[in-house]
């Protein structure tokens, strides 16, 4: 069963009980989330057995657009991944224009490649500013994205927690 912070039950019922309502409470996670991992367990149990082995982490909101971290998905399974991606955008249909599933990790490259692809991401720097604050420069091959820049680089900021620059190279 896919894993996720909340009691399967809740999910179920779809209230979350005194322990689950906390983790919302105390802002370790929001109702989207629980609202998300409410949507994977559904999917799971309509037919895509292969979200046992996932890892639910997180979601988040960027421009219309829900980004689901998760892991334990294979990012290299692309029939899988566009897969959930459809059936959570069936689940969320008329919430958000398009959903993202993301694999969490800790290699910036891999991350940012999900992000672009079929763009592929030909470097990544860290460029230190005078006043210590920093960002991620990404150099991308030409081609159009999947999403609009702008998106790519916000999305990329609030999963990795800085900024980050996508230069065409
Ligand atoms: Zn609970």
């Amino acid at each position: 069963m896919v894993k996720t912070p909340f009691c399967v039950f809740d999910l179920k019922t779809g209230v979350p009980c005194p322990k689950c309502q906390a983790l919302i409470d105390e802002g370790k996670y929001t109702y989207l989330d629980f609202e998300v991992a409410k949507a994977l367990l559904k999917v799971e149990e309509s037919g895509l057995g292969k979200l046992k082995e996932v890892s639910f982490e997180g979601s988040f909101e960027v421009s219309g657009t829900l980004v689901v971290i998760v892991r334990g998905l294979g990012i290299r399974d692309r029939l899988l991944l566009h897969r959930l991606e459809g059936e959570l955008a069936k689940e969320f249909k008329g919430k958000y224009r398009k959903v993202k599933v993301i694999e969490r990790s800790s290699n910036l490259k891999e991350l940012i490649s999900q992000l672009v692809y079929p763009i592929r991401v030909t470097s990544v720097n860290i460029y230190w500013y005078p006043d210590g604050s920093s960002e991620y420069t990404v150099g991308v091959s030409k081609g159009r994205l999947p999403l609009p820049k702008d998106l790519v680089e916000e999305i990329a900021k609030r999963i990795v927690g800085r900024e980050v620059k996508i230069i065409t190279s």
